[in-house]
């Protein structure tokens, strides 16, 4: 590898801001460099895929309601969100993809849910609202502004409110270097628990880990 100083200090972490970044990992198709100060793993933008690119790999997916293989994997976060929302509250679905279908699992539960997805629901007065919870599943890790994006979900949040994600986690280098997760060429943020502390701090939130793969932060 031949990073020079400048490559160094010049890349900002697109979560923090911070300049202190170094390379982590490299396969044939990618640079993964890590911020020290939130330890999020991120790929530079000279990798990134082109928009319609992005929107061709999504387009593959033909996630449904009546599929109950997704419904299942879905209900990894909808499940520990239904125990915390004991009562009938008011959702956003953030990157629901071309077949929402979180969104009728909690409507299925009594909940009122909105939808939004960058590339298949632009419905942006989603963001003149406010909600009791937002759930986003396999979304953060295609953030191209993972500050911006994330900031605006938690200001969209009553006080209490709940911030559902769901995305895999980084563990260590050994395991980063066999991961699936980094083949797809859609992904360019790579979250840790760390990661998600460091986020609970800056909102003063209350963070839940639960399995592999869901976070859940409380807005105090
Ligand atoms: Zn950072």
């Amino acid at each position: 590898m031949s990073h020079n100083q400048q490559s160094f200090s010049s890349l900002a972490c697109p979560l923090c801001l911070e300049a202190h970044s170094k390379i982590y990992f490299e396969d044939k198709h990618r640079e993964y460099w890590q911020c020290q100060h939130c330890h999020l793993v991120f790929v530079p933008k000279q990798f990134w895929l082109s928009s319609s690119d992005e929107k061709a790999l999504y387009d593959l997916h033909d996630n449904n309601p009546q599929d109950l293989g997704y419904r299942r994997f879905l209900s990894r976060l909808s499940t520990p969100m239904f125990d915390l929302l004991p009562e009938t509250r008011r959702g956003l679905d953030f990157g629901c993809g071309p077949g929402p279908t979180l969104s009728v699992m909690f409507e299925e539960q009594g909940h009122t849910m909105d939808v939004y997805d960058l590339f298949y629901y632009q419905n942006r007065s989603v963001f003149e609202r406010s909600y009791d919870f937002i759930c986003t599943t396999e979304v953060v890790e295609h953030l191209q502004s993972p500050q911006k994006e994330i900031d605006r979900l938690f200001n969209l949040l009553r006080p209490t409110g709940l911030l559902g994600i769901m995305t895999k986690l980084v563990i260590d280098k050994s395991a980063f270097a066999r991961w699936h997760y980094i083949q797809d060429l859609s992904h360019i943020c790579f979250f840790s628990q760390d990661t998600f502390r460091f986020l609970a701090t800056k909102y003063h939130a209350e963070v839940q880990f639960i399995g592999n793969d869901v976070i859940i932060l409380r807005k105090n």
